[in-house]
């Protein structure tokens, strides 16, 4: 048996944020360890060989079982409400998990049209594998409903969207998904547990990209699924174990500790991002903002009910003269960092149309409404007036 750490079974988010793990070692070292070991050693063969056959719980090789990474993944169940989470080596690597995990030849999935373009690009490429896809609108109920057939196994969305921030109503998915016999995965990375817990909603799996928030920081790829501890054990581990897209010690480390001051950081980060909002609404080179928390926002009463009263840390805008004025503006910055990550400490900006976007036809852009105008802004930890004044720059070439 594998020790839990001894916490009041009411302990509130926060207190698992930094409690929540594996009791320590023998040394009793008050910051978690990091075990960088392939292997573990039995004290004998029998002891090996009801280890190996899953007879008796413990951990055995770290492609599949390693203490840091039972930390980091106890921690994540314990924030996102599940009773059970599974590191990936990235955030796709576990949405190939659930995908790999879940379905088989003649499955059918529904998903939104505004996931990740790398989610779009898994899905579709499953295809080959006799798992087909129908893509449906973010905000449109009745099309998820329509889309739904008997084989229909798996639904899957992402709130809010990027870049556009559009919010889907993640109890009305559930509630669809449910009807039909299927199941409702949720990407909860713009998020993170500290404003979203789709799993409170009725998400029966939850995806994690930890490369985002949850590191917080920009050092590391990771990724994780949070779901019930049996569907993970019967459905993910084996393919975990089979196919290896394992976490590292190290990057669930750099995670786990990240995972500290999520709570923190998102509160900080979606303030300045509101601040920024609002502002960026009454500047005259600015067409429009889309962010969660405006007023102005069509799922505004949405988002705010399901994302603890918070519009999270990403700002989309468009400003005037289409692609030179977002082309001037971003490259006027002077603090902002022109890369496409988000969920850093340090703010970047970045032109979706070019660059996350930038393999669609301008036909497929204007559907999706990522227009040559439009700047994405990931808010983060910089004093608010430093960030108004590195945009105020460039919009002021634009007025
Ligand atoms: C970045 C991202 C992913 C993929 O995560 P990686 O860690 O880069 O593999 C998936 N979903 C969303 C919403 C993301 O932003």
């Amino acid at each position: 048996m594998i020790p839990r750490v001894d916490l009041p079974a009411d302990a509130r988010l926060d207190t698992l944020a930094v409690r929540e793990g594996l009791p320590p070692s023998r040394w009793g070292e008050n910051s978690e360890a990091l075990f960088l070991t392939s292997s573990f050693v039995h004290p004998d063969a029998a002891t090996a060989a009801a280890r190996f056959a899953n007879e008796e719980e413990a951990f055995v090789y770290s492609r599949f079982s390693n203490p840091t990474v039972t930390m980091m993944e106890r921690r994540l169940a314990a924030m996102e409400g599940t009773s059970g989470c599974i590191a990936a080596s990235s955030g796709m690597a576990a949405i190939l998990l659930v995908v790999m995990g879940l379905l088989k030849a003649g499955d059918h999935v529904v998903c939104s049209q505004s996931v990740f373009g790398s989610t779009i690009k898994l899905l579709q490429d499953f295809a080959r594998f006799g798992v087909e896809t129908t893509f449906v609108s973010q905000t449109d109920v009745a099309q998820w409903r329509a889309a739904m057939r008997p084989t229909t196994k798996l639904l899957f969305a992402e709130t809010p969207s990027n870049p556009l921030t559009e919010v889907c109503d993640i109890a009305a998915l559930a509630g669809v998904a449910h009807a039909g016999g299927a199941l409702l995965a949720v990407d909860n990375c713009f998020c993170s547990p500290a404003l979203q817990r789709p799993a409170t909603l009725g998400a029966d799996l939850i995806v994690h990209s930890g490369t985002k928030y949850l590191d917080g920081q920009g050092r590391v790829i990771a990724g994780a699924v949070c779901a019930p501890a049996e569907l993970i054990d019967a459905k993910l581990l084996p393919v975990m174990r089979s196919a290896g897209m394992s976490l590292s010690p190290f990057n669930a480390w750099v995670v786990l500790k990240g995972l500290e001051t999520l709570s923190v950081r998102m509160q900080a980060q979606s303030a300045r991002a509101l601040e920024l909002a609002q502002w960026l609404e009454a500047q005259p080179a600015v067409e429009r903002v889309f962010y969660p928390g405006l007023a102005s926002h069509p799922q505004h009463a949405l988002a705010m009910a399901q994302q603890s009263g918070s519009g999270g840390a990403v700002v989309s805008f468009v400003v005037r003269g289409e692609r030179a004025g977002a082309f001037a503006t971003i490259d006027a910055t002077r603090i902002c960092s022109i890369t496409a990550n988000l969920g850093d400490t340090k703010t970047t900006i970045t032109h979706p149309a070019s660059t996350s976007h930038g393999r669609l036809t301008e036909a497929q852009r204007q559907a999706a409404g990522i227009t040559q105008g439009l700047i994405r802004v990931a808010v983060g930890l910089e004093h608010i007036e430093d960030l108004k004044a590195d945009l105020q720059r460039g919009l002021a070439l634009l007025a």
